[in-house]
This record gives structure tokens, C-alpha cells and sequence, in this order.
């Protein structure tokens, strides 16, 4: 048997990688045969021959790397398991999926089954957080710790797979009864979705997960992983634990998201993007103190389009450093129109604070609109603070430094912690409109359950930082009256008035001082 050096091993194993896919085959298999051919006896030289075919069927179309191992020698059987296991956790890897999930999906084509089998994918946006700021060997130990909850809660029940960075891949074998794959589905994201703790250090993670039902036994697997990330994009919109479950109209808003994509970039040559501004009213005199800017896209063809659904997309493409620009530049112009003693409130991406050039930007928006830089305030939402904190603690001094007042938007979504908010210079926190829509009707902040003690915690929170509190999203009286109570300074909401263009509501604003 032949004794494989360890470079030897790396370059098969890379070089089984490229067959797997199918790329390259017929050059890997020349460079097979090289190599054995060098000191090969007649065995291998049989072997050569195989992987010679097997290259070529590849080629073709119609193998993949196991056909090249088919012939089941010893030395092929240490790569297989190579390829089988994912190198952090342990756990099966996608290739490892593929080889197990045939066995799993036997007899679904048979439509009289009672079976079904499902697979669950299921990611967390902090494995790239921890990454940056803790490093690698951090985000590995994460890994490995959900990796060992997820193996205690599926014991044998089905395969369990890491594919790729913080995506989990569960298979599921249920019967016809839904109740069955909500409630595994539920334990699944309940397990991903708790923080794990490493040392003196609690690393929160929130999963999504994407559930995708395999109708037929020779579904490529490709195939399945997208529809199921589909669904857990999807899921994403409803927030952070949340899953759902893959169905063809989901193909069809990633279509309408590259179509955003592309629309994107002529929508500002077009002049099709506005401005909305929406009163905050200082409490309790109700004396307008700022408006926020809300983008608003009218696009020619199809109408208004959410912010909702573009800035996530104009985020993922690299357009929100462009479009954040110009929101900033218009936002700037239209506040000179208003009251001298308002603020202007422009929301900014983490994306765009991140950008180099960013405080430059800055700098030069003020300097060409003529706003004074106290008149202008940034809206950052949570996220951006457990970010490279050395980082983002010298971008909040220099926009201060600006006399740039800082918002932290949606705050009570994100997982800060008091000693990130602590050293950070900001001005605001805006408590996230969710909590407020639950407040009330009955007007007391004790029978508003986990919302109400949100609230009065976030409250005593930025008082103890000496920050002013906003509260957005109100909608009622109640509302505006327990958080009035409760010593929230300054508030915003349909209830006061909704966003407009700078026209109507300089006409509104006015008539209202009046
Ligand atoms: P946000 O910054 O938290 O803005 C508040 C959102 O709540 C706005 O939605 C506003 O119209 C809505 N809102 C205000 N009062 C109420 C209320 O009483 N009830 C309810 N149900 N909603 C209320 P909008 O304009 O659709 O914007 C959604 C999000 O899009 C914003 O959330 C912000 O994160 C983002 N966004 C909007 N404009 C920009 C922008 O220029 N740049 C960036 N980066 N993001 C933006
Ligand atoms: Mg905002
Ligand atoms: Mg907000």
C-alpha cells in the first residue's frame, strides 16, 4: 500500500475538492495519472486508468468525486472520510450530505408515503461579528458549542450537517402531521438561538432558519439549500428566531430583489428618490424639536417601494454608500427650510459609517449645504455597536468632534452591552417602535408585561448615560401618556403626525406654531 506524504494528502484532498465539483476533472485526472505513474506498480496503474474515467464522466456530466472513489481501496476511504466531516465541529459537511441523504430519502417518491423529509437550514448574522472582534478562534469555539447543543437535541434521529460559515443543515424525517415539524423546527431555532458563553465572555446569537420539504428523491441538493436559504431569508424579515417555510413565490422575491438591484441605479438619475420628514415633539411643551428623513423611492413603472425592501438590497450591493450620500446631501438642504432651532435626523448604515471616506463625506455635506453641524444628527441603529468597538468608539468621537449629534435607532433589537454604550459618545436612544406598539390600551405600563419593564428599563438606562430618550411608532394617546410617565423626553409617531415631504409639512409645521 502505498505510504501518501502529508503534502500529498493536501493536494489530493484539494484536488478531490475541484473534482467534486466537477471543475477541472479531466486536468486533475492527467495530474493523477503523473503522479502514480511515477512509481506506480500494475495496481495503481489500474487505478490511474479509473480515475482517468471517472475524470472524464465528471467531465461529462454524469459522476461526481464518489464515482472516483468507487473503487473503495483503503486510501481512498481516509479522504472520503475527510471530505465527509466539516474540520471545526465535527459535524457531517455538505459533502458528507450529499453521501447520506440518498439513504434518507428513500421511498418519498412513492406518493401513497406517510413520510416526508424535510431539510432545515439555519444561520446567525453574529458569527461574523465575533469573528472581527474576538478573532477566529473565538467564532470556532462558538461553532463548536452549538454544534454539541444541536448534537444532543438530534441525537440519530437525522443527519447533521455544517455546510459552510455559521450555516447548520438538519434533515428531518416527519409524518404528515405539521404539528410534528413545527415543533422539532421550534426546538431547532430555540437551541440556535440562546447565547453561548465561552470563558468570562456571553456571545448572544440569534438564528434564522429556512425549512424546505424534499418532494423528490433525485432534487439536487444545490437546488434544496437555495430554496431553503430562500425561506430563511425571508424568515430574516420577521426577526431575529424566526423561520419559514420554503414555497415557490419565495423564488420570486429574489428575483424582485435583483431587479431592485439593478433598478437601484438609475432610480437616482431619475430623480426618482424623495425625502419624507417626520416631526419629534419635545414632551412636555409638544414644541417640535427634529425631524427624521425617510427615504421614499417612486419608482416609474412600479410605484412607491419600501424602504423596507431596498435598503437591505442596496446594503448587500455596495449602492447604500451612493444613495446614503445623497440622502445626507438632500436631508442637509431641506433642514436649512426648517425651524433654525430643529434637528434634522438622517439615518446611516452601518455599512456607510464603516466606509473610509465616511467623516470626509460628512465634512464636506455641511460645508457645501451650509447646515450647522449641531442642526444635523446621525442615526445608527444597535447593531453598529458591537462592531469593531476600538473602531467605531474613534468614528462616533470624530462625527462628534463635528458637533454631529449621534441617535441610537431601535434600540432594545440589538445585544449591546453596558460597557460598549458606556464608552461610546451618542446623544439618543430611540427606543425600537416595537415596544411601544405594545403598550397600553389599558394605559398602564405594569399590565404591558415584557414591553412595559422594556421600556422603563431602556428609560432608567439612557438617564443613567445622560442620553435623551425618543420613543417612535406612537400611535395612541395611551401610549404618549405612559411613556410621558415613565420620563420619555421626546416623542414620534403616527399619533403626532406622520412622514411628509419637506413642502407639505414646513406648511403643517408652521401652521401648527401658529
Ligand atoms: P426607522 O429609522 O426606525 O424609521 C421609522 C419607521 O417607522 C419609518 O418607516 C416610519 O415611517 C415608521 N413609523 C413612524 N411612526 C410610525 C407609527 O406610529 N407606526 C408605525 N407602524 N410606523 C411608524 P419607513 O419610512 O418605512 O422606514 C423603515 C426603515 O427604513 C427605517 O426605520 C430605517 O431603518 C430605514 N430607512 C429609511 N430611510 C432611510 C435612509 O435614508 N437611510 C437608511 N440607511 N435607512 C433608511
Ligand atoms: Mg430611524
Ligand atoms: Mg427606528
Amino acid at each position: 500500500m502505498l505510504n501518501f506524504s502529508s503534502s500529498f494528502k493536501t493536494k489530493f484532498y484539494r484536488a478531490s475538492t475541484i473534482f467534486s465539483s466537477g471543475f477541472g476533472a479531466a486536468s486533475l485526472s492527467l495530474w493523477s495519472a503523473n503522479y502514480f505513474i511515477q512509481d506506480a506498480g500494475e495496481g495503481q496503474l489500474l487505478s490511474v486508468t479509473g480515475s482517468l474515467i471517472a475524470g472524464l464522466a465528471a467531465l461529462a456530466g454524469a459522476g461526481c468525486a464518489h464515482a472516483y472513489f468507487a473503487g473503495g481501496d483503503d486510501r481512498s476511504a481516509d479522504y472520503e472520510e475527510v471530505l465527509r466531516k466539516d474540520a471545526v465541529t465535527g459535524l457531517l459537511s455538505r459533502n458528507g450530505l450529499e453521501q447520506v441523504l440518498p439513504t434518507m430519502l428513500e421511498g418519498i417518491d412513492d406518493i401513497k408515503s406517510m413520510q416526508r423529509v424535510f431539510l432545515i437550514c439555519m444561520d446567525f448574522d453574529e458569527l461574523r461579528d465575533i469573528n472581527d472582534v474576538y478573532g477566529a478562534e473565538v467564532g470556532n469555539a462558538v461553532l463548536k458549542v452549538l454544534a454539541k447543543r444541536l448534537s444532543d437535541l438530534v441525537g440519530d434521529t437525522g443527519p447533521l450537517v455544517r455546510t459552510n460559515g455559521s450555516e447548520f443543515v438538519v434533515g428531518l424525517r416527519t409524518g404528515r402531521d405539521d404539528r410534528e415539524l413545527r415543533a422539532a423546527v421550534a426546538a431547532l431555532m430555540d437551541t440556535l438561538s440562546k447565547p453561548v458563553r465561552i470563558g468570562a465572555v456571553t456571545y448572544p446569537v440569534y438564528a434564522n432558519g429556512g425549512v424546505v420539504q424534499v418532494h423528490k428523491s433525485n432534487t439536487p441538493i444545490d437546488k434544496l439549500l437555495r430554496q431553503a436559504n430562500l425561506a430563511r431569508a425571508c424568515a430574516k424579515k420577521s426577526g431575529r428566531g424566526s423561520y419559514a417555510i420554503y414555497h415557490p413565490e419565495m423564488s420570486h422575491s429574489a428575483t424582485y430583489r435583483q431587479w431592485i438591484e439593478t433598478e437601484l441605479t438609475y432610480a437616482i438619475q431619475r430623480n426618482e428618490f424623495t425625502l419624507n420628514y417626520q416631526p419629534q415633539y419635545q414632551m412636555p411643551s409638544g414644541k417640535i424639536v427634529g425631524f427624521e428623513a425617510l427615504l421614499r423611492w417612486q419608482h416609474r413603472d412600479k410605484g412607491a417601494i419600501s424602504p423596507d425592501e431596498f435598503i437591505s438590497v442596496a446594503e448587500s450591493c455596495g449602492f447604500i454608500q451612493q444613495l446614503g450620500t445623497w440622502v445626507l446631501r438632500r436631508a442637509c438642504f431641506d433642514a436649512n427650510k426648517f425651524s433654525p432651532d430643529t434637528v434634522v435626523s438622517v439615518n446611516v448604515s452601518t455599512a456607510q459609517i464603516e466606509e473610509d471616506d465616511f467623516i470626509d463625506t460628512l465634512q464636506s455635506v455641511l460645508a457645501e449645504t451650509g447646515l450647522p453641524p449641531s442642526r444635523l444628527e446621525l442615526e445608527v441603529t444597535e447593531s453598529v455597536l458591537i462592531r469593531d468597538h476600538a473602531r467605531m468608539r474613534r468614528i462616533f468621537d470624530e462625527i462628534k468632534n463635528l458637533g454631529v449629534s449621534i441617535a441610537i435607532d431601535d434600540f432594545g433589537t440589538g445585544y449591546s452591552n453596558l460597557t460598549n454604550l458606556s464608552e461610546l459618545a451618542f446623544d439618543k436612544i430611540k427606543i425600537d417602535k416595537s415596544f411601544i406598539q405594545k403598550l397600553g390600551p389599558a394605559g398602564k405600563l405594569s399590565q404591558t408585561g415584557d414591553s412595559g419593564s422594556m421600556v422603563s428599563t431602556i428609560i432608567n438606562l439612557a438617564q443613567t448615560l445622560g442620553a435623551t430618550t425618543v420613543a417612535e411608532g406612537i400611535e395612541t394617546e395611551e401610549q404618549s401618556e405612559i411613556l410621558q410617565r415613565e420620563g420619555c423626553q421626546i416623542m414620534q409617531g403616527f399619533y403626532f403626525g406622520r412622514p411628509e415631504t419637506s413642502d407639505a409639512f414646513i406648511y403643517n409645521a408652521m401652521a401648527k406654531i401658529a
